[in-house]
């Protein structure tokens, strides 16, 4: 027999899965498949499985369960990680990386669309050099995305070269260079732009304090 006491934060199809095999704590009656509560007396926490049966089925939920809160907590440190970086993009900015790249993998030029490309930082999150600004943002394949990882461009490029040859990469790097330079461009206007929203708000800030000074007087 087993108790989940804890049940209650489980992922949706794993509280389906596990009502069926449960029983309320209290009562011995069956449990709604949406909140693994007592279906009549909703004060009933706590469930206890009734089938050793059941056991393997469940150990696989749990297996389960636990991959899925990893790569959700990974998927978290990510954007808090990236939350923190200095810079912005715009949408249109990613549009138009995603068009200077022609359809492929910036780093091994395999074909990608939009729902396949990953958005990759070219100077990894942890790195002291990343940004969110559109010149450290490209498009990868999602090997190329998952390989490259924490690596520096550099590294990634070495490893991609002991793949495909350093001739292939140099042709590569050099089909890039429009990447770089629209991204270079988009860039610049995206820091302009932010400079000049801090000098308005800089100069309105002033103005308002002049009035508050003058009404006082
Ligand atoms: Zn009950
Ligand atoms: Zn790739």
């Amino acid at each position: 027999m087993l108790y989940y006491p804890d049940a209650r934060n489980f992922h949706p199809r794993t509280k389906a899965a596990l009502a069926g095999f449960g029983r309320c704590e209290s009562c011995g009656g069956p449990l709604s498949s949406d909140r693994l509560r007592c279906v009549k007396q909703s004060r009933h926490w706590g469930i206890w499985i009734a089938e050793d049966s059941a056991l393997e089925q469940i150990e696989l939920l749990m297996g389960e369960e636990k991959r899925r809160n990893k790569n959700r907590q990974r998927a978290e440190r990510r954007m808090e990680a990236m939350s923190q970086l200095p810079g912005v993009h715009r949408r249109s900015d990613l549009k138009a990386i995603f068009q200077a790249q022609d359809g492929r993998c910036f780093y091994c030029g395999v074909a990608i669309d939009q729902k396949s490309a990953r958005r990759d930082h070219l100077e990894p999150l942890n790195a002291a050099r990343s940004s969110n600004w559109p010149s450290n943002i490209v498009f990868a394949c999602f090997p190329c995305n998952r390989d490259k990882s924490d690596m520096s461009p550099n590294a990634y490029w070495r490893l991609i070269e002991k793949r495909l040859g350093s001739a292939w990469v140099k042709e590569q790097k050099a089909r890039n260079a429009a990447v770089t330079e629209i991204a270079r461009q988009l860039t610049k206007q995206r820091k302009a732009q932010l400079t000049a929203h801090h000098l308005t708000a800089a100069r309105s800030a002033t103005r308002r304090k002049r009035r508050a000074a003058e009404a006082g007087r």
